[in-house]
This record gives C-alpha cells, structure tokens and sequence, in this order.
C-alpha cells in the first residue's frame, strides 16, 4: 500500500476562521480596517505592550524597519548568509551593502565573534535571522549593539513563539520583524508585523506603509515622506486572528514533534551517518523546522529525490545567499563564508507542522536512515 504524500509544511485554518474570513468578505469592507486594528492589538499584547504595526509581507516588514532606522547608501549591514534571500535583499532595496558574517556550524544562526570582527566605521545596523526558531546569544547581540551604537532589526521571520530567558522574541529588543507567510508558524496567507520602541516609530511605519499619507480633519491630506503599498487586508487579518488563538499549542506540539524526533534519531545517528542534528533546545526555540545537514559525501538532490520516492517532502533552507547571481554580480566570492557555503549545500528540512501525527515523524526518520545507511 503506498502512503500518502507528506509534506514538510502544511498550513491548518480552523472552520472559525474560514467562517471569519467569509464574514469579512460579506461585510462590505475588505482592505485595512477593524481586523487589522484588532489583529494589532493581539500582538502588541502579546509583545508586552510594545507597538506593533502588520503589513502585506515579511520582506516589505523588514524594509519598513530599515528606512525606520534610517539605514541608506553609504551603510554597511552585517547580516547571515544562510537565510531567505528577502533578509539580504531589503538591505540592497534601501540601498546599503550587506556584510555577511559567516554562522556557526552547530546552530546555522550567525556567529557573533565574526559580527564583531566583521564591524567597520560604517557599520549602522545588524540583521541577526533565528533560523528554525533559535534565537543567537540575545544578550551578547545587544552588548554588542550598544558598544557600537548600532540598530538591530531582528529578522525573526521564523521566530513567533520563541523565547529567550523565559522573555519572548518581540517583548524586548530594537525592531523585531515577523512573518506571516503560509508555511510559517502563524500564517495570514501573506503578511508581517514589526514591533516597534515608541509612538514616533509606528508613525512613521504607518507612513511608509501607505505612500507616506497623514489624514486630518474631515478632509486634510499630507504626504510628507515617500511611502509604498504595505498595508494588511482585513481578510489577511481575520486569518492571523484565527491562527493566533492556537499560537501556545501550535508552539509545543513543534516541541513535542522535535522531541519525537531525536528519541527516533537517536544518539548514535549523527556518529553512524556523519549527518549533523540541530542542537536540542527545547525551551527557546519554537521549532519552526526541523533541519538535518547531510554528510558531503551525499548529494542533496539525490536525497530529496529519494525521499520523494518515499512520499515524503523535503525542503532546503537556504543556500547561502552571497553566492546568488545577483550578490557574486557585486562581488561577494565563495570562501567569504566557508560554514555558510558548507551548510547552504547540504542543509535540509524534514516534514514538521502542527498537525503532523507521531507516526508521520517515524516514517520521516526510517526514511532519512534507509537513505543515508
Ligand atoms: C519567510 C521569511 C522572510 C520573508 O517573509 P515573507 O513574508 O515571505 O516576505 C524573511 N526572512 C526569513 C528568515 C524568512 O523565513
């Protein structure tokens, strides 16, 4: 009997939602409006209070932050190679250059002694991504920060639920950027949100994200800074309200999820195959994947067919972005990241989402040892 196909992410919308979503769609009024203030003010209390502004995407969230900060040409922005290439890609688009610091091999987030050695006069700001979830050393990163007088936009995309000495991602720190795109922990289809420090900020977040317009009166209308097309629909919103209600069980079943997998693994896994495990960290991550590095002398494209052939998706992220085209075009080279270049040809992500069923986990490790044995 074959089995059927399992995914390695799969977004769950809840009958209530569809149900809020329909209602949003009758009622007349379907852009930004009272789903996208309530949505809002979920988070913001989520996040302890802090302002939190939504938009259309994860991408445009962490551009809206850097023109917040102030980061333009002429700004140097150390950020990690292995990440979606949006966290590289929205430092180019306010025209600063990225500076890419290679990561550390046993947590694939960014390495801070390379951030610290890689810190010139024109350094303004630093990007740290928590890949799978992981946050980096969060007091070192500010200590850093602080030394230099340096922003940091967290691209913490992957990171809602996470934790970091019992305080969560979001609740602390500089601007902290979310994303809510379909394969992340809470999805509202497509979408984002920044957490901001003051009033002055989510001001200017509301700007950016709409052509830069401040509304008065019956009918005042000034535009004062150059602004884009970022707002969140009420659709998109009644989507991540939805979600959001299920965010503490969503968060510990990845955990259980993860768990199930190294009972599975093992301890002898890594030693037998030569493939690396991630660090077991079940306080602070929220386990939004659940990645494997393969040992060199597998070919990833062959494993990913494999497991294909075995009805079970597998995903990759990422390669490591400064060896794209459109980076080695402006002069980033193999050897700049010798550990993200590594782990950005290698890595893979196994099936793990909320609705996954422990035997779905056993069926992804037997397949994982058949290959690699
Ligand atoms: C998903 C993701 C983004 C981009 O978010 P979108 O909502 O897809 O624009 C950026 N960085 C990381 C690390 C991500 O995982």
């Amino acid at each position: 009997m074959t089995q059927p196909f399992l995914p390695f992410a799969k977004p769950t919308i809840d009958e209530a939602t569809i149900a809020d979503v329909a209602a949003v769609l009758r009622s007349g009024w379907i852009t930004s409006g009272p789903k996208v203030q309530a949505f809002e003010k979920t988070l913001s209390d989520y996040f302890g209070g802090r302002p939190v502004r939504t938009f259309n995407s994860g991408t445009c969230t962490m551009e809206i932050a850097l023109r917040i900060a102030g980061i333009g040409p002429g700004d140097e922005v150390i950020t990690t190679p292995i990440s979606w290439v949006a966290t590289a890609n929205v430092i180019l688009e306010v025209g600063a250059t990225p500076v890419f610091a290679d990561i550390d091999p046993v947590t694939r987030n960014i390495d801070l002694d390379k951030v610290e050695a890689a810190i010139t006069p024109r350094t303004r700001a630093i990007i740290p991504v928590y890949l799978s979830g992981l946050p980096v050393d969060m007091d070192r990163l500010y200590r850093i920060a602080n030394k230099h007088g340096l922003r940091i936009v967290e691209d913490a995309a992957q990171a809602i639920g996470s934790t970091w000495k019992g305080r969560r991602i979001g609740a602390f720190g500089d601007l902290v950027s979310f994303s809510f795109q379909a394969n992340k922990n809470i999805t509202c289809s497509e979408g984002g949100c920044l957490v901001l420090n003051n009033a002055h900020e989510a001001r200017l977040a509301e700007k950016y994200r709409l052509q830069g317009v401040t509304r008065s009166g019956m009918d005042g209308l000034e535009v004062d800074v150059l602004g884009g097309k970022f707002n969140m629909t009420d659709i998109a919103a009644a989507i991540g309200l939805g979600q959001f209600a299920h965010i503490e069980q969503v968060t510990r079943r990845r955990r259980d999820l993860a768990a199930r997998y190294f009972d599975l693994f093992g301890p002898d896994f890594e030693a037998q195959t030569g493939a690396q495990l991630p660090p077991c960290e079940m306080v602070n991550s929220n386990w939004h994947m659940f990645q494997l590095v393969l040992p060199a002398r597998i070919k990833r494209a062959d494993f990913m067919t494999r497991m294909m052939e075995m009805q079970i998706g597998i995903g990759y992220h990422y390669p490591a972005i400064h060896l794209l085209a459109l980076y080695r075009e402006r002069g980033y080279r193999e050897g700049i990241c010798p550990v993200a270049e590594g782990v950005g040809r290698q890595i893979v992500s196994l099936p793990m989402f909320a609705t996954m069923q422990d035997s779905d986990v056993d069926r992804a490790v037997n397949a994982v040892k058949s290959v690699l044995s």
